[in-house]
């Protein structure tokens, strides 16, 4: 189990993920990954096996991004490989998690029934292709019934394509904050992640799904 970032604000969102991820390395992991909005409205990702330096070294100088995720793994399911690395998704859909989804198998199973395609050995595939499939254009739905399937212990940062600039967290046993700044929101999965840019943070309660965008949650 290792680390999640996310931001929101008025700064270059890479940055802060960048540097959150660097402060998380204490705990160990074996790959690293980013998402973010695009101006155009679509989510980007670079994630690579390796240190946080080798993400940096494939992200681009110019990102203007200010809202997007970050994780650093510690592969559970599947070996520590790019594909394999979070963040984890389709156009639609960008997660990244931490934890262990005990009943994945069987999800991946309904979803091949259902037409999905795998192309990674995770876990995690699993959650972000059922948040897919259940995505009804109400976020905060499409999660409640999603993590109503789960079993296991996870905490998530989420983004949709069609919900420019938000974020959605959720958690069960894994741990996972929101960081309050000004004019600028956080998840993680640490405070040490945050506490450059903020004191003032809440931790979920499991069960709990929230909705963070620049002003608040
Ligand atoms: N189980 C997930 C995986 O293997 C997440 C591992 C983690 O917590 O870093 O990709």
């Amino acid at each position: 189990m290792c680390g999640i970032i996310g931001f929101t604000g008025k700064l270059k969102a890479q940055d802060v993920l960048l540097t959150g991820l660097a402060s998380l390395e204490y705990r160990g992991y074996d790959s690293a990954g980013i998402a973010y909005f695009k101006d155009t409205g679509k989510i980007s990702l670079r994630k690579t096996v390796g240190k946080v330096k080798d993400l940096r070294a494939i992200c681009d100088d110019d990102n203007n991004s200010t809202c997007g995720i970050g994780h650093t793994r510690w592969a559970t399911h599947g070996e520590p490989s790019d594909i394999n690395s979070h963040p984890i998704g389709n156009g639609r859909v960008s997660i990244v998690h931490n934890g262990i989804i005990e009943n994945y198998r069987k999800l991946k199973e309904f979803l091949i029934s259902k037409g999905y395609g795998f192309e990674s050995q995770t876990d995690t595939e699993a959650v972000a292709k059922l948040l897919d499939y259940n995505y009804d254009g109400d976020p905060i739905d499409t999660i409640i019934r999603t993590i109503a399937d789960i079993e296991g212990a996870y905490s998530l940062g989420i983004m949709f394509r069609e919900h420019k600039n938000r974020i959605f967290a959720a958690r069960k046993e894994s741990p996972l904050i929101v960081g309050k700044g000004n004019g600028e929101m956080f998840i993680a999965s640490d405070v040490t992640a945050i506490i450059e840019y903020t004191r003032e943070y809440y931790l979920l309660e499991p069960g709990e799904v929230a909705d963070i965008t620049a002003d608040g949650v």
